[in-house]
C-alpha cells in the first residue's frame, strides 16, 4: 500500500509533458511514405527497395528511437538521409542514424549539421531515384532560414515542407530574423510545385490547398498592417486590432497573432514599405 501511495505521488510529481514514447508515432501517409511525429515536430520517411529514405531527425533520442522503428518495418538500411534546412529543432541528432551512405542539404547548409557532414549539396530543383521513387528536391531561397529545401515524394505525391508553412496553423512567433516577403516567396515555391498531399513539420497532415491558405493568410496579414501603419496606426495598436478572424480555429492563433503582426510590423517598417 506504502508503495502504491509513493507511486502515485511520484507519479503527480512529475511535469506534464515528460517526454515519454507516447510523444513519437509513425503513420503511413500514402503508399511507402510515412510521418513520423515526435511532440510537435514531424520528418517523413521513405521505404523504397533500394533503400530507405529518412529526412529531419529532429534530435537523437528521437532519431534513435526511429532509426529502430524502422528496422522493425523492413530489412532495407537507410540509404539516405535528407535535410529539410538545418535549424536545431529539426536537424540534430542525424548521427543517431549511423553510416549513412548519401547526405543530402541545400548548398548554404553549414558544413557539418550537428556533426554530419552533407555529401550532396543541392543548389537548384533536381531529383533523385531511390528505388522506383523520384524524389524531388526543391530549395526555396531566402526566408525562413537561407537552407530551405522542400522534398516532394513521388509517386506518392508527397510534399515535405518544415516551418515556412504548415496547414491551418499560423506562423511561427514575429518571423525571426526573417524578411517576411521571402518568407511568402518560398510558400509561392512551395505552391508552384506539383504534389497533392502536404506534410508539414508541424501542424496536422493537410493538402496542397493548406499551402494556398497559408499565403493568403501572409498577404492579408501583410496588407492590413501596411494599411494600418500607413494611417498612422502603432504596433501595439495594430496588436490589438489586426485580428485575421478567418483563422480563428488554426492552430497557435491565440498564442502567436499578435506576434504575427509585431513581425509584420517590424518587416515593413524594416524594408522603409511604410512612407
Ligand atoms: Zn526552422
Amino acid at each position: 500500500m506504502l508503495k502504491l501511495i509513493f507511486a502515485i505521488l511520484l507519479a503527480s510529481l512529475l511535469p506534464t509533458g515528460t517526454s515519454f514514447a507516447q510523444d513519437r508515432a509513425i503513420t503511413n501517409i500514402a503508399g511507402d511514405v510515412y510521418r513520423f511525429q515526435n511532440k510537435f515536430h514531424f520528418s517523413i520517411f521513405v521505404i523504397t527497395d533500394d533503400g530507405v529514405v529518412v529526412t529531419d531527425p529532429i534530435n537523437t533520442e528521437a532519431a534513435l528511437w526511429l532509426r529502430s522503428e524502422i528496422s522493425k518495418m523492413t530489412d532495407k538500411r537507410i540509404t539516405h538521409l535528407i535535410y529539410s534546412h538545418s535549424h536545431g529543432d529539426h536537424a540534430s541528432g542525424g548521427a543517431a542514424f549511423g553510416e549513412v551512405a548519401n547526405v543530402i542539404a541545400q548548398k548554404n547548409a553549414p558544413s557539418q549539421i550537428d556533426g554530419v557532414t552533407p555529401t550532396m549539396r543541392v543548389d537548384k530543383a533536381s531529383s533523385i531515384k531511390v528505388g522506383g521513387k523520384s524524389i524531388e528536391l526543391t530549395p526555396l531561397g531566402p526566408g525562413h532560414g537561407d537552407d530551405l529545401m522542400a522534398i516532394v515524394v513521388q509517386p506518392e505525391n508527397v510534399a515535405f515542407v518544415v516551418d515556412a508553412v504548415a496547414s491551418k496553423r499560423l506562423p511561427y512567433r514575429d518571423f525571426p530574423n526573417s524578411n517576411v516577403d521571402d518568407w511568402t516567396d518560398q510558400v509561392r515555391k512551395v505552391e508552384a510545385l506539383e504534389f497533392e498531399i502536404f506534410a508539414g513539420g508541424h501542424g496536422p497532415i493537410g493538402v496542397k490547398e493548406d499551402v494556398t491558405t497559408g499565403r493568403i493568410y501572409l498577404e492579408e496579414l501583410r496588407e492590413q498592417v501596411l494599411s494600418g501603419l500607413k494611417s498612422g496606426k502603432s504596433a501595439d495598436e495594430l496588436a490589438s486590432n489586426v485580428t485575421m478572424d478567418k483563422y480563428k480555429d488554426w492552430a497557435s492563433y491565440d498564442q502567436w497573432r499578435e506576434l504575427n503582426v509585431r513581425g509584420m510590423v517590424r518587416h515593413l517598417n524594416a524594408i522603409g514599405a511604410v512612407n
